[in-house]
């Protein structure tokens, strides 16, 4: 797999609701196209026509997983959730695939989850302790234990009696066969917002995907809040509003695709604001400012403007890897980087560079990328970062490497410098990336850059791995 060659941490999960439309199925599918970047392992899709629940999955990007047009023909109702993976907790195997379909005795329940339970394993072992017997080793089935255990009448107090248990981050999208429900975790880790189309309802990580569906955003889903969608239209429900905002800042600095909207902010105004404040920091006399594509890009036009150095395209990124790209020998390795970047030598030749990254993990393709940039000419490359040093990794649902293999964990910039062979490096400072964002709507978890988690890790995270037996893809 080609997922290490980047040296990033891996996004989490894309998810999708949409209520109200005869090809709802069809719709998520496209709303999973444009969120393809939030998870790339394995698609999946459940629809409801109000008495049937049907379920297709894959592992595999969107295009492939949907591509037998027939899958629609099967997929058929007016209600659909969907979910685009990346595992954070439980094994790659399709088992662990989402939505989730269980079926207890209020019927069948489908899971779209995006984030991670820091109290999971807990939960787990207090539940198969009395009786359950789970299918899969994804944190994301424990709630739905929970619901079918609950002593609640009403179906949405039940989920809310169920999340009330839970730590982390999540939003969630769950669908029964008449609902559809959509949840943010108290401290509204993770994005998820509403849109709205004629009569159909849309719930969708990122707006990116409402406008491939030429939905108008409504709203975000509030911090512990909950909300149904039925033949009503939306009701709105209380999980738990106690908590200060956490959003996490990351979406903006990497995660999200730029011409998204998340937690009431555009994040391409999000991510020029970081260069610009990254070039106001470190005044630095150079030719041209260059990004390492695509995620860098627009901080870079945001460092270019600020300091008046001309942007340009110095690197060029390979789109079509494709999944399977495997390091042809360990002391290959820089194969990896070079089947991913090419340099412009014309660009490059007897020009001093700023090259600007959002962040840097390992430090490891970096490192290559500032070879491969003076092995093209530059006279001198200056490295600059949109973001503050990564010394802690998240638990709240992206995949980040050990503390110890987090470069800035255990060297100082000076030695980063030395490490990736640069003229000069910069990172952008805590304050620089907090006063890039607007905080009117609430707070951020920069627990990666500051080491301060908000919410409670449970000692034995990351040791949730179990494997569970396979069983029967109930997929078309
Ligand atoms: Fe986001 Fe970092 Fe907090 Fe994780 S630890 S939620 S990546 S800011």
């Amino acid at each position: 797999m080609n997922k290490g060659i980047l040296d990033k941490p891996e996004s989490n999960c894309g998810i999708v609701g949409v209520y109200g439309d005869k090809q709802a199925a069809h719709l998520s599918y496209l709303a999973l196209y444009a969120l393809q970047h939030r998870g790339q392992e394995s698609s999946g899709i459940v629809c409801s026509d109000g008495n049937d629940v049907r379920r297709h999955m894959a592992q595999g990007l969107v295009s492939d997983v949907y591509a037998d047009p027939k899958i629609f023909n099967y997929l058929q109702g007016h209600i659909a959730i969907g979910h685009n993976r990346y595992s954070t907790t439980g094994s790659t195997h399709l088992i662990n695939a989402q939505p989730l379909l269980l079926t207890g005795k209020d019927g069948p329940l489908a899971i779209s989850h995006n984030g991670n339970f820091t109290n999971s394993g807990k939960l787990r072992q207090q539940l198969e302790a009395t009786g359950s017997i789970f299918q899969t080793s994804t944190d994301t089935e424990v709630v739905a234990h929970l619901i079918a255990r609950s002593k609640e009448k009403e179906f949405s107090a039940k989920i809310i009696d169920a999340l009330r248990q839970i730590q982390g981050a999540f939003s969630l999208v769950m669908m029964t066969r008449d609902r559809i429900y959509a949840i943010r975790d108290p401290y509204g880790v993770r994005p998820l917002c509403i849109g709205k189309k004629g009569h159909t309802w849309f719930i969708v990580s990122e707006t990116c995907a409402l406008d491939i569906l030429r939905a108008e955003y409504v709203r975000d889903v509030e911090p512990g809040e909950l909300v149904e969608v039925s033949e009503n239209g939306i009701r709105s429900l209380e999980i738990d509003k106690s908590q200060k905002r956490h959003a996490c800042i990351f979406e903006f600095i990497y995660f999200s695709r730029p011409d998204s909207k998340i937690f009431n902010e555009n994040v391409d105004k999000v991510r020029r604001k970081l260069g610009k404040n990254l070039a106001l920091e470190v005044p630095t006399d150079a030719d041209i400012v260059i990004s390492v594509p695509d995620s860098s890009n627009t901080a870079a036009v945001g460092f270019s403007r600020r300091s008046n150095i001309k942007f340009d395209l110095g690197l060029i990124r390979n789109h079509y890897i494709g999944r399977t790209f495997i390091h042809p020998k360990q002391n290959m390795r820089d194969f990896g980087v070079r089947i991913k970047f090419n340099t412009v030598k014309g660009i490059l030749k007897g020009r001093r560079v700023v090259v600007v990254e959002d962040s840097i993990v390992r430090g490891t393709t970096l490192k290559q990328l500032v070879k491969l940039i003076r092995q093209a000419g530059a006279t001198e490359v200056h490295v600059r970062v949109s973001s503050p040093p990564i010394i802690s990794p998240c638990y709240y649902g992206m995949d980040f490497p050990s503390k110890e293999e987090l470069i800035a964990h255990n060297k100082t910039v000076d030695e980063i410098a030395e490490f990736l062979g640069c003229d000069s490096l910069h990172y952008l400072s805590t304050e620089g990336l907090m006063n890039s964002v607007s905080q009117e709507q609430g707070g951020f978890c920069t627990a990666c850059f500051t080491g301060k988690y908000p919410i409670d890790i449970e000692n034995n995270i990351g040791k949730f791995q179990h494997e569970t037996a396979k069983t029967k893809n109930d997929s078309y």
